[in-house]
């Protein structure tokens, strides 16, 4: 099984993610996670990727695509993966219809998490994450057991530097015209199922089985 999410920063992708991957046994690919690891660990890569990320902006395609390629060649996505966060552009989605032939493989579902601008500001700027395992908080819609520990690992929580009110705006402005441009993409292809992101998280995640489920929207 293979799956992309589509959705404007804080339209809970992450959070859905999580949850599908564990149920269905595949791989979760963030570039967002990867491009923050390699920032954490100072790698030629993350030196790359930080400068974007602190202003709000998409990492270079060129840069985005290659390290999804080499991800996606490794053995342990055959079993399926779901793509968080990628392609978030045409050229990339492009991109990913080469790497996917190249390795013989197509999507099944691109979902699309619709949710309006004013839930996500709330939702980013109440957004915390856990230092360890990347898993999604929210202050006040998901807030963990201990303020400020994550209820998975014990992990320190901490408030990402681009979800703060400055940043956030500029997110979404950028993120919007891509957002429609790859919907467009995907619906001349007939893959795009909508769902409503707005409901709480385990109506959303119950929607999004239904689609892999191949249930009527
Ligand atoms: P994305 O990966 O799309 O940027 P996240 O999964 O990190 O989004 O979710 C953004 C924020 O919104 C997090 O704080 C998360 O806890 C919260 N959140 C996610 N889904 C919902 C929901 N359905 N209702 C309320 N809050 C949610
Ligand atoms: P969110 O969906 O909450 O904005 P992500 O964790 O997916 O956050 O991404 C964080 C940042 O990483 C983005 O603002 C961008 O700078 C970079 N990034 C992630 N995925 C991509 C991508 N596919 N193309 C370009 N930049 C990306
Ligand atoms: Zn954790």
């Amino acid at each position: 099984m293979q799956i992309v999410f589509i959705g404007l920063p804080g339209a809970g992708k992450g959070t859905q993610a999580a949850r599908i991957v564990e149920e269905y046994g595949i791989r979760h690919l963030s570039t967002g996670d990867m491009f923050r690891a390699a920032v954490a660990e100072g790698t030629p890569l993350g030196l790359k990727a930080k400068t974007f990320m602190d202003q709000g902006q998409l990492v270079p395609d060129d840069v985005t695509i290659g390290i999804v390629r080499e991800t996606l060649a490794k053995p342990e996505y055959r079993k399926g993966f779901l793509l968080d966060g990628f392609p978030r552009t045409v050229p990339q989605a492009e991109a990913l219809d080469d790497i996917l032939a190249s390795l013989s493989l197509a999507l099944d579902h691109v979902i699309y998490l619709e949710v309006s601008r004013e839930t996500l500001v709330e939702r980013l700027t109440g957004r915390r994450v856990c230092r360890k395992c990347g898993a999604s908080y929210h202050v006040a819609f998901r807030p963990p057991a201990r303020a400020g520990v994550c209820d998975l690992c014990g992990g320190e929580l901490y408030q990402r530097s681009d979800d703060s009110a400055e940043t956030v705006g500029k997110r979404l402005d950028v993120n919007l015209r891509q957002v429609d441009a790859l919907l467009d993409y995907y619906e001349t292809k007939g893959l795009v199922r909508r769902v409503n992101g707005e409901a709480p998280i385990d109506e959303v995640y119950r929607q999004i089985q239904d689609v892999l489920r191949g249930r009527p929207q």
